[in-house]
């Protein structure tokens, strides 16, 4: 199997993250069959949840994709000349002031999230002497970022704004999208419609992330924007199996060592061996987003993987590595060349599903993606060539 990416660092590195893009790729087809005839975007924010903007844009992008979201100007800037150049390219949280000359200059679309962001849009505009397109955020009942109901009203009747900012995509976003039950998404559904059926010229409509996208036809609108799907991570807890995971996560096995009954492990001594026992010290530690919490009792039962084993973390997790008890690997496994030195064990992957380490670790699968660290080597399987044999 081909891969690229940071090839030149695996070894060196403690760990490495594998990113499938043919499961990416394929988990974007699902949702835009889904949402059909919506366009699926691709929200990309957070350097692709973590997972590395620069090859899963473009790859998204070479699968027909063209519509796409960013949190930060900066990270517009960075993505911008990746992508092709009929891509459109938002950034959610809107501009900071003083920012809106070089996103206009770099083609890239504020969402305006309030009046006054608004206001310096089209001052920009004026400026430049053209209109500048847009997307303009409603807040529909989450309190979090877009115009209140008022404020749409303001805006729609001041035609200097109207004239100066090109509204492409008028959108909201659902608070509970992942709860299918909750009333506030039909709440927050008929408010949204309310407010943008206001708006002239017919700008795309879009409401769903990934979890909005599983709600039902009225909430396509005219674009969805999923993200945690497209990596993988079941949007809601009804969907585990629906996608393909796109993330594998290795440790390389630093040392084995072995100890007698007794003795303890790692900071704390928080562990002690009943028994005389196997222990791999691992090269991943909470610096690398492993949480801490993964370890000892409050892990619920984390563990590493090797051929199918299950490695129990033991102790405390460390700022660069953990240690694992690999006592109760059968002989085949402890075959003097099996979990020695140099191979590398399962964190995350067939073994241990993202959504499974997540809950282990009292948190969701953004923040388990989102927080693996730099030092982890990336590689990306391809989607030309990850289905051939070899
Ligand atoms: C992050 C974000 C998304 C994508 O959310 P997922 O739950 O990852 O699909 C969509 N829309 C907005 C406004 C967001 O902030």
């Amino acid at each position: 199997m081909r891969t690229s990416g940071a090839a030149g660092k695996l070894a060196t590195s403690g760990g490495r993250i594998v990113v499938d893009l043919d499961a990416l790729v394929e988990n974007h087809r699902l949702i835009a069959r889904q949402a059909a005839p919506a366009r699926a975007a691709g929200v990309v924010k957070a350097d692709a949840y973590g997972l590395g903007a620069a090859q899963v844009a473009p790859a998204l992008a070479a699968a027909g994709c063209r519509d796409f979201f960013v949190a930060l100007l900066q990270e517009a800037l960075d993505l911008k000349p990746l992508l092709p150049a009929d891509a459109d390219l938002y950034v959610l949280n809107g501009l900071a002031i003083g920012d809106e000359p070089l996103c206009a200059e770099a083609g890239v679309r504020p969402v305006l999230n309030s009046l006054e962001q608004a206001r310096r849009w089209a001052e920009t505009a004026r400026t430049l002497g053209r209109p500048l397109p847009a997307a303009l955020q409603i807040d529909s009942g989450m309190s979090r970022f877009g115009l209140s109901a008022d404020e749409v009203a303001a805006f729609l009747a001041a035609p200097g704004f109207r004239e100066a900012v090109d509204v492409r995509v008028v959108m909201t976003h659902l608070a509970c999208a992942g709860a299918p039950d909750a009333p506030s998404n039909r709440a927050q559904l008929a408010a949204f419609r309310d407010l943008a059926g206001r708006f002239e010229g017919r700008p795309a409509l879009s409401i769903a992330n990934s979890a909005g996208s599983f709600l039902g036809p009225e909430f396509h609108g005219d674009l969805v924007r999923p993200g945690i799907a497209l990596y993988g991570a079941a949007p809601s807890p009804g969907q585990a199996g629906l996608l393909r995971p796109v993330v594998r996560l290795e440790a390389r096995v630093a040392q084995v060592r072995h100890i007698p009954a007794g003795a303890g492990v790692g900071y704390d001594l928080a562990f002690t061996a009943e028994r005389p026992s196997r222990i791999a010290t691992l090269a991943v530690g909470y610096a690398d987003g492993w949480p801490r919490r993964l370890g000892g009792p409050s892990g619920k039962g984390a563990a590493a993987w090797f051929q199918g084993h299950r490695l129990p973390i033991v102790g405390r997790v460390s700022m660069d590595s953990m240690a694992v008890d690999a006592t109760d690997l059968p002989p085949d496994a402890l075959a003097p060349d099996a979990l020695a030195e140099g191979d590398y064990v399962e964190l995350i992957g067939p073994n241990a599903p993202l959504e499974t380490v997540a809950e282990q670790a009292d948190t969701i699968p953004y923040e388990i993606l989102t927080g693996l660290g730099a030092r982890l080597s990336r590689t990306y399987l391809r989607p030309e060539t990850s289905r051939s044999p070899s």
